[in-house]
């Protein structure tokens, strides 16, 4: 399947959530067994082979990608999530939306120096939620290989944030 087709999977729905936004589903590509197997598979194939021990998935549909890579790469899958989910010591990062704030949090215990990550999200928009999670990662020590996206929008500034804080984007359907 090209990424064409892939890319052909996704809804763009109008006014959602609300006015003046078109959001991109993703879920007609989940349902759809070729398309999520193909996307899998791309991103697979592009860290196949190197020396990648976890890829750190971003709740909620980040985790979908990014335990289907992990399992693909053979690697541990650490979790970034909402407030208040995980168990332990955690670091946490706030970002800002366009209307207030959220927050990411990690195991503290989670990785170290000797970890190299592939950040995965669903889909990258002005780049907020990644930077939250890149420095995140950081704090731990683990090296970024780089942050993958099924998505991302073109018109939006997430890939030039990406680049500033030194990290290298991929992504998929644009
Ligand atoms: P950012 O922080 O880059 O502005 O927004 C990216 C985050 O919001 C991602 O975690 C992503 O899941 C979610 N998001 C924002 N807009 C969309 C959209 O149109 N479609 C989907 N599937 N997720 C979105």
């Amino acid at each position: 399947m090209t990424v064409e087709q892939i890319k052909a999977t996704i809804a763009s729905i109008p006014d959602y959530p609300k006015p003046g936004i078109t959001f991109r589903d993703i879920t007609p590509l989940l349902q759809d067994g070729d398309a999520f197997a193909a996307s899998i598979e791309y991103f697979a194939e592009r860290y196949r082979g190197s020396q990648i021990t976890q890829i750190a998935a971003i709740e909620a549909r980040g985790f979908i990608f990014g335990a289907a890579l992990a399992k693909a790469l053979n690697c541990g899958l650490t979790l970034l999530r909402k407030p208040g989910k995980l168990p332990g010591e955690v670091l946490s990062q706030r970002y800002q939306l366009e209307y207030g704030s959220d927050e990411l949090q990690i195991r503290a215990d989670s990785l170290d120096k000797n970890d190299h990550v592939v950040i995965i999200d669903d889909l990258l928009a002005t780049g907020g939620t990644v930077a939250a999670a890149v420095q995140l990662i950081e704090q731990t020590q683990a090296s970024i290989q780089e942050a993958a996206f099924l998505v991302t929008l073109d018109e939006l500034p997430g890939e030039q944030k990406l680049q500033q804080q030194g990290v290298a984007c991929y992504t998929l359907c644009r």
